[in-house]
């Protein structure tokens, strides 16, 4: 067992943490991580309504007796959202977790806090890590250039970012972005962090609720699959690099606005891809870890392995590599 102050505060037995994935983030996957003894975690936004989450929650809730959270993602979106009212559906179905990410979480903060749900906000920078440790959130969830979905504009790896953060933020630190196996939860602890954040590599798991092809894709795919979308917006994206993020790259480079890319870049066309295998019918989220990923195992197994490798690489290699 590796015990860190995450694994403590939020009561979960692995500091392991799924990550908040449009489309992605259902009850089945989100169940199948918290049974693994991981933090599962729904997406707000997947759900087209405030009401439609309360059933998630309520799904889930049906699926595993043990913790699991809600993501909120506050970017720009093609169709506003109405964030107030997710929380509220969040709050009232009695869920002690909450991942924000994408803005400030401040004006959400003291509902959250007054019906006692922790808050885990992820951010890409050491500045927003340090203003949401001043806001009151208990933990941060540092999402480096590696990752999936949206990395900043700062592009700082990891190698870089993790420590840097670690510098100056007191609270618990996830590391997010690029973490797939064992040799990447050892490096999070060296680097100063509590735990991992892993999007990309629960995709490729038996329980994720998308197409096969997508997880074949995944497994088939390696570090170099990605493109970086909307940059020219200072809304990145890194997303599998398919030919309509290839088209929607050329279009930003002819000057073209959110409003003319934003019918190919559409999250509701990347549903149909995870739902029909489509691989190029619309954007999808991936991160450089594809590159370690080689199989589609069961979240448990998957949970399992990654807890019991690090274990032997702590115990083993690097405690031998101290000369007597
Ligand atoms: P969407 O269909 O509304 O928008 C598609 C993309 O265009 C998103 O990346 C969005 O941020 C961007 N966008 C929309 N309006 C914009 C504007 N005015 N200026 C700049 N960029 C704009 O979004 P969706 O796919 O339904 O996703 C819902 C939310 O979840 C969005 O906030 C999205 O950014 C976020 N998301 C996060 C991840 C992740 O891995 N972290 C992955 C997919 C989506």
């Amino acid at each position: 067992m590796i015990k860190t102050r995450f694994t403590e505060m939020f009561g979960v037995q692995h500091p392991i943490v799924q990550g908040g994935m449009q489309w992605v983030g259902r009850a089945e996957l989100a169940s199948a991580v918290s049974n693994a003894g991981a933090l599962g975690i729904l997406t707000g936004l997947t759900q087209p309504t405030p009401e439609d989450l309360r059933k998630e929650i309520k799904r889930c809730r049906d699926m595993t007796d043990k913790p699991f959270g809600v993501n909120l993602t506050i970017l720009p979106t093609l169709v506003p959202r109405p964030y107030g009212e997710y929380i509220d559906a969040i709050v009232d179905s009695g869920v002690k977790i909450v991942e924000t990410a994408g803005n400030n979480p401040k004006p959400f903060l003291p509902k959250l806090k007054e019906a006692g749900v922790k808050v885990i906000h992820k951010c890409t920078s050491v500045r927003h890590g340090i203003s949401a440790e001043k806001a009151g959130v208990d933990a941060i969830s540092m999402d480096g250039f590696e990752c999936a979905g949206h990395p900043g504009e700062d592009d700082v790896p990891n190698l870089v970012l993790l420590p840097a953060a670690a510098n100056v933020i007191k609270i618990p630190m996830l590391a997010s972005g690029g973490f797939a196996d064992a040799r990447g939860l050892v490096a999070a602890l060296a680097l100063g962090c509590e735990g991992i954040n892993m999007g990309t590599r629960f995709m490729a798991t038996k329980e994720a609720p998308i197409h096969q092809n997508v997880k074949e894709k995944i497994v088939a795919s390696d570090e170099r699959s990605t493109a970086l979308i909307l940059r020219t917006m200072r809304n990145t994206s890194r997303v599998y690099g398919n030919s309509i993020a290839l088209k929607a790259i050329e279009m930003e480079g002819e000057g073209k606005t959110i409003q003319e890319i934003g019918p190919i870049v559409a999250g509701a066309k990347g549903k149909i891809v995870y739902e029909t295998g489509d691989l190029e019918h619309g954007i999808w989220s991936a991160g450089t870890c594809m590159g370690l990923i080689n199989d589609i195992p069961t979240c448990k197994e998957l949970v399992e392995r990654i807890v019991t490798e690090a274990e032997a690489m702590i115990r083993g290699r690097l405690s031998k590599a101290i000369a007597a």
